[in-house]
């Protein structure tokens, strides 16, 4: 899977998704690891850092995981709860921005 280009991944998971009746939900990738999954404040001068301090809030993040937490939390907000008595929404996610 390393070779498909993003757009190839986002096609699979569309396909395997509507297979199953799964619905996928886009969500904006930009600035995910640069928000503070804290306080939501960008740190605009970030560059290579793999770990960083909110200059805001004082939040020590991973940046891998602080973006993760974001992907979530902007997931969380664009996916429409729908009452079931089945439990959770079955739904994937897919980067909206990683579409080259
Ligand atoms: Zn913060």
């Amino acid at each position: 899977m390393n070779s498909w280009c993003f757009r190839e991944i986002q096609r699979q998971i569309e396909y395997k998704a509507a297979w199953e009746g799964i619905r996928v939900v886009y969500v904006r990738a930009a600035n995910t690891s640069r928000t503070c999954s804290k306080c939501r404040s960008i740190n605009k001068n970030l560059t290579y850092e793999r770990a960083w301090t909110c200059p805001n809030c004082g939040a020590r993040h991973d940046r891998d995981l602080n973006a993760a937490l974001n992907i979530m939390s902007r997931y969380l907000e664009a996916a429409v709860v729908r009452p079931s008595d089945e439990g959770p929404p079955r739904e994937a996610m897919v980067l909206r921005d990683a579409v080259s």
